[in-house]
């Protein structure tokens, strides 16, 4: 064996694992197939609890070359203001080719052996080895695919990385600015795609625009941008890119055999906020975790159900923000729902909680979802 563990993927969940694997002693080999820095298509909001994750994994703290804070925030349904929050619940905007260059210098710090950039050749998941483009064979008793949405370990598994019906997909435009924007809010706009959002999110030198939602709902993704984009960019058209994004479609089991797969490789992006770096940050962590635990035991084949059940907590957090979403987002029932957050700011600040990480789905209690039916079923009669 080359070494302890191979991660494919130096994002958020790559990086977060390298760093706790590295730092528990694991001889880790960390390949991307970018140089960093590197772009990532991302909206950057960075939440509250994405920040208590960086804090615990990485030891950092936000800091001003890298977040700028925004406190206010606007909803917003086909250009009509539901509601306006000067003081909303703090969020963070980052450039994820800065953030994610940073995570990844502090996982090769850590001691991770990093091949960056490096093309894959072969990739053998039941053996835990890797081929890398101009030579070179790399073995561990545990591989991890950080991927991302499209990864090559869970498509060498699984036969493809994702459900079409399920996935999500976001297009973006990052629209340049030369002083401060006449208004630094975060704004969402709830119509602006099926089963998804519109944002616009304000950065030290660009607003970052965009839209996202499942990808099978929303044939016509392009006009739906180009729709928003009249509103924000002032008639310019910026270059768009987009990307997947699997939002709701977790792995129950998040790998197979002695691979295992973290952050969007493993699915774990919020069915409703589209929130995808925090989750990948701590599956990274539990799955390091779960290798260091499982190999110190010389049982390389524990770490997978280790892993599983490390990740239970944000499972059933899935689940109750996919149930949420059938009420937020379902065509029927959303007009329904939209008036009622027009009329209950109360109702707006819950919903920017749960957006900004301060509250989390299980916070809002059981009862909350058949609550919410009712009120918006009771809205839907004439
Ligand atoms: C349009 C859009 C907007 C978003 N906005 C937000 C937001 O505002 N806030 C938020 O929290 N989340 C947001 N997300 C989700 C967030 O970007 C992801 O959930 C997050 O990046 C997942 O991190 P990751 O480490 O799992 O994967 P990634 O960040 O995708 O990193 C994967 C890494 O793997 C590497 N890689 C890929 N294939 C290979 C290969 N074959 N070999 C080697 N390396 C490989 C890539 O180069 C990359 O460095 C958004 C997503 C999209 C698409």
């Amino acid at each position: 064996m080359t070494h302890d563990l191979i991660i494919l993927g130096s994002g958020p969940a790559g990086a977060a694992a390298g760093v706790t694997a590295a730092r528990a002693g694991l001889r880790v080999a960390l390949i991307d197939r970018a140089s960093f820095p590197r772009d990532k298509l991302c909206g950057g909001g960075f939440t509250g609890r994405s920040r208590r994750h960086l804090i615990e994994i990485f030891g950092q703290d936000i800091d001003s070359d890298l977040f700028l804070p925004c406190h206010r925030m606007r909803l917003v349904a086909d250009g009509v203001r539901l509601g306006e929050h000067p003081d909303a619940p703090s969020i963070w905007m980052t450039m994820r080719r800065d953030f994610d260059a940073m995570l990844h210098a502090e996982a090769a710090r850590a001691g991770c052996e990093v091949f960056a950039p490096a093309r894959i050749a072969a990739l053998d998941p039941q053996a835990a080895s890797v081929t890398l483009e101009g030579g070179g064979t790399l073995t561990a008793p545990l591989i991890l695919g950080a991927d991302g949405a499209n990864s090559a370990l869970a498509r060498a598994l699984f036969g493809r990385a994702y459900d079409p019906a399920q996935i999500g997909f976001g297009l973006e435009v990052e629209v340049p600015r030369d002083g401060p924007a006449p208004d630094d809010a975060v704004e969402i706009d709830l119509s602006a795609a099926a089963w998804g959002y519109g944002w616009s999110f304000p950065k030290a030198r660009s607003v970052t625009v965009g839209i996202g939602g499942l990808q099978s709902r929303n044939p016509d993704m392009r006009a739906h941008l180009d729709r928003y984009l009249a509103r924000h960019a002032g008639g310019a058209t910026p270059k768009c890119k987009g990307a997947f994004l699997p939002f709701g479609d977790f792995r129950r089991e998040p790998g197979q055999g002695r691979a295992l797969l973290a952050g969007d490789a493993a699915g774990l992006v919020d069915p409703i906020t589209g929130e995808g770096i925090a989750w990948a940050m701590k599956s990274g962590q539990l799955a390091a975790q779960a290798a260091v635990q499982a190999l110190a035991a010389g049982t390389p084949d524990r770490a997978l159900p280790l892993y599983t059940r490390a990740l239970r907590p944000i499972h059933a957090e899935l689940r109750r923000a996919r149930t949420l979403r059938a009420l937020i987002y379902r065509p029927r029932l959303q007009p329904a729902f939209l008036r009622l957050l027009q009329r209950e700011p109360g109702l707006q600040r819950r919903y920017l909680a749960l957006l900004s990480g301060d509250l989390d789905y299980a916070d809002l209690g059981w009862r909350a979802v058949p609550k919410l039916a009712a009120r918006i079923l009771r809205g839907l009669r004439p």
